[in-house]
């Protein structure tokens, strides 16, 4: 499958953004570079990839089809609060993995790690779990705004510090479809502050 690119989607919803940060084609490059240092690291292992829901739906997607090992797959979600665009660090988890991870290899896939402090919470817990390995994967890493120190093996791209949408990143559940990472315009936050 081919990624859409930029330019097929003016109108719609790319009108509401005003500046891209990462195209589809980069994104998709560097997934398929992430997916081929995963299958290297993990060759010979009980390779569980962990999605974090919603934000990483995308990313999950495309980067194992990039990576060519026998791996299984399952997903959490947490809701952390906080105002609008930012996290508190309190996090609640809304759904958990369907299976044990006692003695085998995971992967945490995320979409974007800001403070840090959702995917802290989410490492202490899976650790409780005993899990052979566990290491993190993240689309974006905003490294400006970390108050938690999180070890991320694998990074996509360094994150300015902006609020960002598409490719799976919402702003208050919608753009998650925009298949590009951009920043909206003002008017879009003016429109719902109305
Ligand atoms: P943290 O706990 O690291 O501050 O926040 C992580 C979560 O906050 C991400 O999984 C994501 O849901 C949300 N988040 C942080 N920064 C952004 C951003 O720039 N855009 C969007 N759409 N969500 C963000």
């Amino acid at each position: 499958m081919t990624a859409p690119t930029d330019d097929v989607w003016t109108g719609g919803i790319a009108d509401d953004i005003s500046r891209t940060i990462l195209s589809a084609e980069e994104i998709a490059k560097r997934t398929a570079e992430l997916g081929a240092r995963i299958t290297a690291d993990y060759r010979g292992r009980d390779l569980l990839v962990v999605g974090v829901l919603s934000g990483s739906f995308l990313f999950i997607a495309d980067l194992v089809r990039q990576v060519n090992l026998p791996l299984a797959l399952d997903f959490i979600s947490v809701s952390s609060y906080g105002d609008r665009t930012r996290s508190s660090g309190v996090v609640r988890m809304l759904k958990d993995l369907n299976q044990s991870i006692a003695g085998r290899d995971v992967l945490l896939v995320e979409d974007i790690i800001d403070t840090g402090l959702t995917l802290s919470y989410l490492i202490d817990n899976l650790r409780t779990r005993q899990p052979a390995s566990l290491e993190v994967a993240t689309l974006l890493d905003k490294t400006e705004a970390r108050v938690s120190k999180i070890d991320t093996r694998y990074v996509g791209f360094e994150c300015p510090n902006e609020f960002v949408v598409g490719y799976g990143l919402d702003y208050q559940g919608r753009y998650r479809n925009l298949p590009y990472i951009g920043v909206l315009k003002p008017s879009v936050y003016a429109t719902e502050d109305a």
